[in-house]
């Protein structure tokens, strides 16, 4: 028989949670914004987590800055894309987790963002803790509860 309760649950942290690093799509400081718009359509995100080669987390790049970016006010400047790097485009004002936070901090921060980059204490990227991530895990509680309910 199961027990779970909802102290189960909130005893989670971050690491457990989390996608991590090696399979989030990112681009390179230094990479132009024609790469990144490239990484973007072909995964089908709308924001990735910009890096610099030691892995360090520096800012987020999603489609809305690209185009905000190459919209002049009499046409789209194409140019900028091979031109402009991510580093001049970024959000570098972005929320932040850490490996050991509850799960309950990173409920707060997905209320207003899709996913929140994980760092550690050397700021670098770890991963990332998405929506998808608690609401699958919320999915599989609940489906325990039930079949709890059902046995009793
Ligand atoms: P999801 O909750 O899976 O719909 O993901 C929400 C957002 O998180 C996506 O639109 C992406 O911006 C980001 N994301 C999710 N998974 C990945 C990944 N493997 N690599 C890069 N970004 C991701």
């Amino acid at each position: 028989m199961f027990s779970i309760d909802a102290n189960e649950l909130m005893g989670l942290t971050i690491r457990d949670l989390m996608i991590p690093g090696d399979k989030v799509a990112h681009v390179q400081i230094g990479n132009n914004l024609e790469h990144a718009l490239l990484v973007l359509t072909k995964t089908g995100y709308t924001a990735i987590p910009v890096l610099d080669p030691t892995f360090k987390l520096h800012g987020l790049i999603g489609m809305n800055l690209i185009m905000d970016n190459i919209f002049g006010l009499e046409r789209i400047e194409f140019e900028k894309l091979e031109n402009m790097k991510v580093e001049e485009v970024m959000n570098t004002e972005i929320p932040r987790l850490f490996l050991n936070d509850s799960l309950e901090k990173g409920l707060d921060l997905v209320v207003n963002n899709p996913f929140i980059c994980v760092q550690n204490e050397e700021k670098i990227f770890e991963g990332i803790f998405t929506r998808r991530a608690i609401l699958k895990q919320l999915k599989k509680h609940i489906h325990l509860l039930n079949n709890n309910q059902h046995n009793k």
